[in-house]
């Protein structure tokens, strides 16, 4: 049994996600309290129990305290089940993060999974759908195993609503570790602003103020392609390609936000990331930190990779990650790049 408290560092649903994932993958009961103890509306929420009947799901689990607002649960894993799942959300939270959490036992399975998600699809605070497509995807792809992502409709919080596919293909043996250390030759930029329901002078601007802040082409400032009844959303996205990597940063449209204000948003992370010589941001690094993890684990073989930021999310997941599986991290902030390092035990 892995006894875990979730008021721990960063104190959100990452953790619950985390050991979730980890204690279906491993086989491991997980016990944990306090959950989501650091945040405003503590327990689990509508998207955090998505996540928890998930991963029971997928593992036969035995479930106590997988209640509306519960600060603790248990959750006993079967084996994990490849196969077709449909996971959804009522509420506009994010089914991506459902993907997060069924993900990394469904990549150690025995077969090919396809999971159906309905819910949110760009949240803030939650990886948005292209941000996994282009970025989280492919770094999958070089563990030896699949992940391909089609969105079906965009789902924006209050509305929900969105629909995604993923199909999950397991690596032929091991899953096989890499190091990530550069971002390599830059190679494109451009942005996409999804706006549907809203007035078009909205996306016009958030475009507009972001290629002249960033000296944009207009080729490189587009709109992106969603339906009117999609709406009311908005997302503002930018995608950095090189040669190893493939970046994107979101900035998400409020009431009380002006387009100028999103967009300014979106350059401020854009120039941390590119002063810095890192190749990943601080979302991917947390999420690249779980992936390195299972294959440093299972290819029996240290890896590494450098970001621009360790945040608390980042140093949170690899303590969490550190309690299921044996593997140590390094984290070395001493120069302008983050350096993680996983080991196996
Ligand atoms: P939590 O706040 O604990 O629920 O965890 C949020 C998760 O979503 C973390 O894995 C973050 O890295 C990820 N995340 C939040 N915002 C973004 C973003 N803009 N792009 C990609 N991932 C994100």
């Amino acid at each position: 049994m892995v006894d875990l408290d979730g008021s721990l560092g960063e104190g959100g649903g990452q953790i619950l996600r985390t050991s979730l994932a980890l204690s279906a993958a491993t086989g491991q009961p997980l016990s944990i309290e306090k959950i989501r103890a650091g945040r405003a509306k503590p327990g689990l929420m509508r998207q955090h129990l998505a996540c928890v009947n998930a991963a029971a799901e997928i593992s036969g689990a035995k479930v106590e305290g997988a209640q509306l607002g519960s600060q603790s649960l248990r959750f006993a894993p079967g084996p994990v089940r490849a196969g077709e799942y449909r996971f959804s959300i009522a509420s506009a939270g994010s089914c991506m993060l459902v993907l997060q959490t069924v993900l990394p036992p469904l990549l150690l399975a025995g077969a090919a999974s396809r999971v159906h998600l309905s819910g949110g699809t760009h949240n803030p605070m939650a990886p948005p759908f292209h941000f996994l497509e282009r970025a989280f995807a492919p770094l999958v792809r070089r563990l030896g195993a699949d992940l391909q992502l089609t969105l079906r409709r965009c789902g924006f919080y209050p509305a929900g609503g969105g629909e995604a596919e993923a199909t999950i293909v397991p690596a032929a043996g091991a899953l096989q570790p890499f190091d990530l250390m550069a971002r390599g030759e830059h190679r494109s930029s451009h942005a996409e602003c999804l706006a549907p329901g809203l007035p078009r002078h909205v996306p016009t601007r958030e475009l507009d103020t972001l290629g002249g802040a960033m000296g944009w082409s207009s080729e490189q400032l587009r709109f992106g392609t969603a339906r009117q009844n999609e709406g009311p959303g908005n997302a503002l996205l930018a995608t950095l390609a090189y040669e190893h990597v493939t970046e994107v940063f979101t900035a998400f449209g409020e009431k009380s936000l002006s387009a100028e204000q999103v967009a300014h948003g979106l350059v401020k992370e854009l120039r941390e990331f590119q002063k810095s010589e890192a190749a990943v941001g601080p979302h991917l690094a947390d999420q690249l930190a779980l992936l390195l993890a299972l294959a440093a684990w299972q290819g029996k073989k240290a890896c590494a990779f450098t970001c621009s930021e360790v945040t608390e999310h980042t140093r949170t997941n690899c303590a969490v990650i550190e309690r299921f599986l044996p593997v140590r991290f390094a984290i070395d902030e001493s120069r302008q790049i983050c350096t993680v390092r996983v080991s196996p035990a």
